[in-house]
């Protein structure tokens, strides 16, 4: 809705190096459901759900990532990580038939917070292409 598009763009920050809400979920600061935690990433359920099943999965330490167009090489394994942890929860929430994995990255890619998450969506038929 426009109501939720336009609470979206209130709530967007820019790209920066100050800390994110998502520090405070990984600090158990503010309340989310976490559905998978390891050293290295944490996953939990997307406040605000674009299909049956939608999580996140984001690096404890963002280590500089605020997008995904921040990495470099020492960050190959973090990300390779981050994509292990994707399908291992997938596969945990019953999304055999299939599921989406999306980073929004920067302005244009419509991207809110500032530290690096995956969009994992599911439980649903969805659809091509996105908007
Ligand atoms: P982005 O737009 O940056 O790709 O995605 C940010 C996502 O974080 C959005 O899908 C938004 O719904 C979700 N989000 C924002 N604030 C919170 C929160 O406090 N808790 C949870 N669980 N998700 C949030």
């Amino acid at each position: 809705s426009s109501e939720v598009d336009a609470a979206r763009a209130a709530a967007s920050q820019a790209d920066s190096d100050a800390p994110t809400l998502f520090d405070k979920i990984v600090a158990k600061q503010i309340p989310a459901t976490i559905i998978y935690e390891d050293e290295q990433a944490l996953a939990f359920r997307d406040i605000n759900p674009q299909a049956p099943v939608h999580f996140l999965v984001i690096p404890k330490d963002r280590n500089g990532l605020t997008r995904l167009s921040k990495m470099d090489e020492s960050h190959r394994a973090l990300v390779g990580h981050l994509m292990y942890v994707a399908q291992l929860v997938a596969k945990q929430e019953g999304l055999l038939p299939g599921f989406r994995v999306v980073i929004n990255d920067g302005p244009e890619g419509c991207q809110s917070v500032y530290h690096l998450h995956l969009h994992i969506m599911g439980g649903r038929q969805l659809t091509w292409p996105p908007g």
